[in-house]
């Protein structure tokens, strides 16, 4: 990592300056003055402990930095640098005859890298705090609209209806389509249970059916085979950021007058032939969790073309309450809204989504080219026909022991992630399976590696001494 993105003026706000540490992986600046001298640091937890204090958020980086800092010159032995690092610093700003910092040293003590760390480095705290100081906390204000209207934009849809989760996403799509008891939904048996909890929690039946090889992601053929009368409905899932085969699965829809709900919570921006995920199916579920492409803390969305249906999830999401008299419930609703504030980070998320895949796409081509010797790994199709898929989470399937691997992740304080287990192995779901065959492969021999601004070449490297 470059000096660029750890040093700050003296003069900048704190604001600035915690969104330089939000970029860096150090939790921590360097401060110089006009001169470029050195003259303090400043860590994230300095910021925060002042934020709750004062709350004072026009303060200068001069104002609250450490002016008894640890600090060295550029041409100390390296002993002398080490009898500098600590528990609590282990990076030290390393400067000229000028007191000009011209390079820092870093201790590396095993450090915790989490599969994945939100990217907040945006306008997300500046609407966060507009949303906050406007008042406008709960379900209402301008940030919902804004976000609601600008990601449907995005996903080339018509119309957004923000809510609490992607889980109750789902619920609402299937109430909304008025999928329930007697009915049949076709889920993937590889996905996150939200999936098919959704189903269930509408009072419909799941059919479970097997993924494709390569894509795995639902299989079109699995899906025919599993229509009956009773069939309503599909959801196929955009597993891993990778999108379904959409052009065969609306094929049948049509062919069989069966809803679509797309689950795009691990897919935001992928495409099928030139078209985003989100705009296939009837109403199509998103999920901004903190792990997710980008997130409001705890939220989703359903998108539509079909007005008629936006307005039903509007007034299901709100009590089922008549949006013309107040008080009046047309049906027997939920309370599934998003907040005000959740929409702000929402919005401040979405203007650098590009930004963000690009970002998370360079790190799997890291790894692809640090791990090219590996014959153990094989990466994720990324150029099935007609699919574009994001990088969500790095995932992979491993052919040697995975049990020996996510040992040494632990030992290294790596947090990897197995695949999820297929629907179909767990009793719970048993009754609903009708196939599942390269799921159950799939899942044994998958795994996501950490996929966040911690992760870089060396890291990865110590991935490829295990692997080998
Ligand atoms: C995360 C996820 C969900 C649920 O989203 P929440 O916001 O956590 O409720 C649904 N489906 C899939 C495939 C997911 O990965």
């Amino acid at each position: 990592m470059g000096l660029e993105n750890l040093i700050v003026n003296e003069d900048n706000t704190i604001i600035d300056v915690w969104k330089i540490i939000n970029q860096n992986v150090f939790n921590m600046v360097f401060v110089t003055d006009s001169k470029k001298k050195l003259v303090g640091t400043l860590s994230d937890g300095d910021i925060r402990r002042y934020l709750l204090e004062k709350e004072n958020l026009n303060a200068l980086a001069k104002n609250i930095m450490n002016k008894d800092y640890v600090w060295a010159y550029i041409d100390e032995p390296k002993e002398n640098l080490l009898k500098k690092i600590t528990e609590e610093i282990n990076l030290l700003p390393l400067v000229n005859k000028n007191f000009e910092i011209v390079d820092y040293f870093q201790y590396k003590m095993s450090f915790h890298v989490p599969i994945a760390i939100p990217n907040l480095g945006g306008n997300e705290y500046k609407y966060l705090m507009d949303a906050f100081l406007s008042t406008w906390i709960s379900s209402k204000g301008n940030y919902i609209n804004a976000f609601e209207n600008e990601f449907s934009k995005y996903c080339q849809a018509r119309h957004g209806v923000a809510v609490s989760n992607g889980t109750v996403a789902l619920h609402l799509a299937l109430v909304a389509l008025g999928v329930g008891r007697g009915d049949e939904v076709i889920v993937p048996d590889l996905t996150f249970a939200a999936t098919i909890n959704a189903v269930l929690h509408a009072g419909a039946t799941p059919v479970i059916v097997d993924v494709e090889k390569e894509s795995w992601c639902i299989s079109p053929e699995e899906i025919e085979k599993a229509i009956t009368p009773r069939t309503k409905a599909i959801i196929p899932v955009h597993l891993y950021g990778q999108p379904c085969d959409m052009e065969k699965i609306m094929e049948l829809a049509v062919k069989k007058s069966l809803r679509v709900i797309e689950d795009c919570a691990e897919a935001h921006g992928a495409e099928f032939k030139g078209k985003k995920v989100g705009s296939f199916g009837d109403i199509n579920c998103f999920s901004f969790f903190a792990n997710k492409v980008i997130t409001t803390g705890e939220g989703g969305m359903c998108i539509t073309n079909d007005k008629k249906l936006a307005d039903i999830m509007r007034i299901l999401r709100d009590h089922g309450m008549s949006t013309e008299k107040k008080y009046w419930h047309e049906c027997v609703g939920f309370n599934y809204r998003m907040t005000n504030l959740q929409a702000a980070i929402g919005l401040a998320q979405l203007e650098r989504i590009d930004k963000i895949l690009e970002e998370k796409e360079k790190l799997e081509n890291l790894y692809k080219k640090a791990l090219k010797n590996s014959k153990d790994i094989i990466f994720q199709h990324n150029n099935l026909k007609d699919r574009k898929k994001i990088t969500w989470m790095i995932s992979v399937l491993y052919k040697g022991d995975r049990e020996k691997l996510m040992h040494n992740f632990i030992n290294h304080k790596m947090e990897a992630r197995p695949f999820f287990y297929p629907l179909s192995e767990m009793p719970i779901y048993k009754d609903y399976v009708f196939s599942a065959k390269n799921s159950k492969e799939i899942s044994k021999m998958g795994i996501n590696f950490p996929t966040n601004k911690i992760v870089n070449l060396e890291l990865i490297d110590k991935i490829n001494e295990y692997v080998m």
